[in-house]
């Protein structure tokens, strides 16, 4: 059997949205690295598609051409000018383009991309001076010897590869080889969710600007359906809930997602006529309200392997963007001193999990409140003037940091 054997300061375990980002910006630093990832790309990831406006300010902080010079001109990226919310006996409610104000909306808050083909995208802005990128090639143990790593993997050709790093980044998602080396990677229910996706198309009544759907059915507390739709006429349909409810209530996310597409008074007339693309599939959602802890000597974590998706969304690209980020900062300290102990990476969980407070917050309190809270306010409160107004002071505030606001790490 063939083996090869190579040598490195970082190694980033896992090529998704979060690894890319930290080797994109340990690039930009003129730190070298190496990056693996099992799949060959492109890969598919279950997924909502969904690009959030952190993913948007991400991007901008990539490159602010991008969105301008590739993203608009692509059909593979679909614009999205807000969500709509639908409400039960076919009523809906728009938070479109800022519609109560004299201001034109000139830049997309969202958009929508299949991950299959985004996470490739992203890879394209990989800068190969500094990063040797090994697709195909899954890490199957990591041995800590001394102060240094050992990362053992095997490529799909059966070439065995020995990575020595001073320092590894885990990266490698929601069943992390990494965090169950280093961490402890226990599902809390409390703080994780299940959720499906099916691709579809010929959904009735898709709105023109390609707002993003939502619907907090109020039979079912903190989960939510959702329709993301695409240029092509297809569109990213799912349906998520948090598993402590799923657990205590034993509720069946497959059948009653199953069940809202055939009987729902809201949806089931708009899907008679649509075709499901293919079976329903799922994945899990690992929350930021965990806290988990996503450094230590030799180790950080970025992404859903450090627990860093918002609870009350489920959004993960972003803030998985925007950890490897913040990792980067870390780890160029760290090489700049030689020094790959947990002092140097202390500040950084603290560092990622404030950019998440406000909805784990808010996540936390409905769930004190009561699970049924998120839906009741869905349903009733949002809508309402007030809301919408404050709403709309707040997207524009939002878009302007998305697309012109830096992102200020403190080591
Ligand atoms: C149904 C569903 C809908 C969602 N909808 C949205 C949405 O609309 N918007 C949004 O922002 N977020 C959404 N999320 C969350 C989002 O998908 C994740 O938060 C995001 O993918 C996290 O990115 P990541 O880079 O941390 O991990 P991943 O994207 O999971 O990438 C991890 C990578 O690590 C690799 N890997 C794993 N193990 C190994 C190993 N042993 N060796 C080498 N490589 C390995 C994998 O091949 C993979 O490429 C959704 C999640 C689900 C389940």
């Amino acid at each position: 059997m063939d083996s090869v054997s190579l040598k490195t300061k970082v190694c980033i375990i896992g090529a998704g949205p979060a690894g890319t980002s930290t080797s994109i910006f340990l690039s930009r630093m003129g730190i070298d690295h190496i990056m693996v990832d099992a799949a060959e790309f492109p890969r598919d990831k279950i997924c909502g598609d969904g690009l959030d406006i952190k993913t948007v300010r991400m991007l901008n902080h990539i490159d602010p051409d991008i969105i301008p010079n590739e993203i608009l001109k692509n059909p593979e990226f679909t614009p999205s000018w807000g969500f709509r919310l639908l409400l039960e006996n076919k009523k809906t409610m728009d938070f479109g383009r800022f519609p109560t104000s004299k201001e034109q909306q000139l830049e997309p808050p969202l958009f929508i991309a299949k991950r299959m083909m985004f996470d490739q995208f992203l890879q394209g802005k990989l800068d190969k001076t500094f990063v040797q990128f090994f697709q195909g090639t899954k890490v199957i143990e990591l041995l800590r010897i001394d102060t240094d790593w050992k990362v053992l993997a095997k490529r799909n050709d059966g070439t065995e590869i020995t990575i020595d790093a001073n320092m590894i980044v885990g990266a490698d998602g929601d069943h992390s080889i990494v965090l169950k080396n280093v961490g402890e990677r226990m599902i809390n229910r409390l703080h994780y969710a299940g959720a499906l996706r099916q691709y579809w198309k010929g959904i009735d009544n898709m709105h023109p600007d390609n707002l993003i759907e939502i619907y907090f059915p109020k039979k079912y507390p903190m989960s939510y359906f959702w329709i993301f739709p695409q240029n092509n006429g297809e569109a990213n349909v799912g349906y998520g809930m948090t598993s402590k409810i799923a657990a205590d209530k034993s509720f069946n996310i497959r059948e009653i997602f199953d069940s809202l597409l055939k009987t729902d008074s809201s949806l089931a007339e708009r899907f008679a006529n649509a075709t499901p693309l293919e079976e329903v599939k799922g994945w899990g959602i690992p929350f930021a309200s965990l806290n988990r802890q996503a450094s230590g000597d030799g180790w950080l974590l970025v992404g859903d392997a450090a627990s860093m998706v918002i609870p009350t969304t489920g959004e993960g690209i972003g803030t998985g963007m925007m950890t490897g980020y913040i990792a980067a900062h870390f780890i160029e300290r760290a090489v700049k001193q030689n020094c790959y102990e947990n002092s140097m990476f202390t500040n950084y969980t603290r560092e990622i999990q404030r950019r998440v407070t406000d909805d784990v917050k808010l996540y936390k309190r409905l769930m004190s409140v009561s699970p049924n809270a998120m839906s009741f306010i869905m349903n009733n409160v949002v809508n309402n003037q007030l809301f919408r107004l404050y709403f709309e002071n707040n997207l524009k505030k939002w878009i302007h940091t998305a697309y012109h606001k830096k992102v200020e790490v403190t080591l």
